[in-house]
């Protein structure tokens, strides 16, 4: 009795544990969808997708944006884009450096997969693979992160944008400038006014500042994109929507950082000050992590503009 107790509680553990993450398939326009990750830690239950990864169904296959980070996470991603066609994933498209953004890439390359980023996205994964595999190793496990084989576009797209004809759709990959982590990129499907932004753009979360992320170059990337004038932002974090909620959830904190911290430097205010001063912001309270991120990108910003200055 004891035995069979034991072995109920075992597998409702374990029914729990696997109804706890889900990745969300949602429908953005007729043939873009997004695929929509935790918004909180990379854990190894949500296979560190802590992010909005996307997809085109192209009529002559899948254009797969982003391919998660292990491939425990790859196949869930097929799994679910399954839901919606049985066109396989012929390419993967990377925007993006950081370790859920092309760290599966591997796993669909092996299935024959075409992987294609530009240039300068490709020497940021180089510079970062190293560190993330590590980090990747403390969230998903040893064995996990054992079978986490880095798989680089063969050949790097040397502009800054370039037109992509895939299956029946034209997309554009292009780089509006540095942003979150330095060649991030963004593929803008004009068609259907999608911009698949990865993290340039942070939906329901607060964005964070790391000091390789230069702000005021954010802020005019942002606005680069802005001007594409979108009608549905895939963002990087965060569930998907259009560009007044990218505007209220990352835009109008970049550029309210930057002015905010700018004005206080011009004051003479010392950084304790300037971060005391500033860690009201009301208008961005709604964002979740608010508490854990938004002095520190205060802390972040000031010593970027100081040392610009
Ligand atoms: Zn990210």
């Amino acid at each position: 009795m004891i035995q069979r107790l034991a072995l109920f509680l075992f597998l409702a553990a374990q029914a729990c544990a696997a109804a706890a993450f889900e990745l969300l398939v949602e429908p953005v326009s007729e043939h873009a969808y997004a695929l929509a990750g935790d918004i909180g830690p990379r854990s190894a239950e949500n296979h560190a997708l802590n992010n909005t990864l996307g997809f085109l169904v192209t009529g002559q296959g899948v254009a797969l944006i982003g391919s998660g980070a292990s491939p425990g996470g790859a196949r869930l991603i097929q799994q679910q884009v399954a839901t919606v066609t049985e066109q396989p994933i012929r390419w993967v498209i990377n925007i993006g450096a950081q370790d859920h953004h092309w760290l599966g890439n591997d796993y669909f390359a092996r299935q024959g997969a075409e992987i294609l980023a530009l240039a300068s996205t490709v020497a940021t994964q180089k510079a970062h693979a190293k560190n993330h595999l590590k980090r990747l190793q403390e969230v998903l496990g040893a064995e996990a992160a054992a079978a986490v084989t880095p798989h680089y576009a063969p050949q790097p797209i040397p502009q800054d944008a370039a037109v992509l004809r895939l299956g029946e759709l034209e997309l554009r990959l292009m780089r509006p400038g540095n942003g979150h982590f330095p060649g991030d990129a963004v593929l803008w499907f004009e068609a259907e006014k999608a911009a698949f932004t990865g993290d340039f753009v942070f939906h329901d979360r607060m964005l964070g500042i790391h000091p390789f992320t230069p702000i005021v170059q954010w802020r005019n990337s942002f606005n680069a994109i802005a001007a594409l004038q979108p009608e549905h932002v895939i963002p990087g974090h965060g569930r998907p929507g259009d560009l007044a909620q990218a505007r209220r959830d990352t835009g109008d904190y970049l550029h309210w950082l930057v002015e905010s911290v700018g004005a206080a430097i011009e004051d003479w205010t010392d950084l304790a000050d300037t971060i005391d001063q500033l860690a009201e912001a009301p208008r961005f309270q709604h964002l979740q992590f608010y508490e854990q991120w938004h002095a520190r990108n205060i802390h972040q910003t000031y010593l970027q503009l100081e040392s610009a200055r």
